[in-house]
């Protein structure tokens, strides 16, 4: 099946076309480690509805942004984390380079703020 012109690695993973090391799933997100983690714990969540980013997010996925949150706080205290730090990078100026909404999940070690 050809891949739609808007699909990301995060697109590949969803239908398991590469690995990911995966710690969380349900019928609405996929939860995974970064390959490149900036911590000691480093996870990202993702929808598994291709959203690019959060600025085209709107009202009809109002439950599922409350959900992603919910599930980012899930999988830190799964983690063994009291402290974290969730950050959604929107756009290429903000660090963006996956066009697939995620949510980042950063603990571990003492955080510094404000971020870079
Ligand atoms: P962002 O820069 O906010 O778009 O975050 C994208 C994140 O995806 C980066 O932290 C990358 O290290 C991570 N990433 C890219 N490809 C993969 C992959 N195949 N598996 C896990 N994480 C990935």
């Amino acid at each position: 099946m050809a891949s739609p012109s808007n699909d990301t690695i995060f697109g590949k993973i969803l239908r398991g076309e590469i690995p990911c090391d995966q710690v969380y799933a349900d019928d609405q997100c996929l939860a995974f480690r970064d390959v490149q983690p900036q911590a000691p714990v480093h996870l990202l969540v993702i929808p598994r509805q291709s959203i690019s980013d959060l600025a085209q997010a709107d009202g009809q996925h109002q439950a599922l942004l409350g959900h992603l949150l919910l599930v980012a706080a899930k999988v830190a205290q799964q983690e063994g984390l009291g402290s974290w730090r969730t950050v959604i990078n929107t756009g290429a100026e903000a660090g963006q380079t996956v066009f697939h909404l995620h949510l980042h999940v950063i603990g571990g070690r003492p955080l510094a703020w404000p971020p870079g």
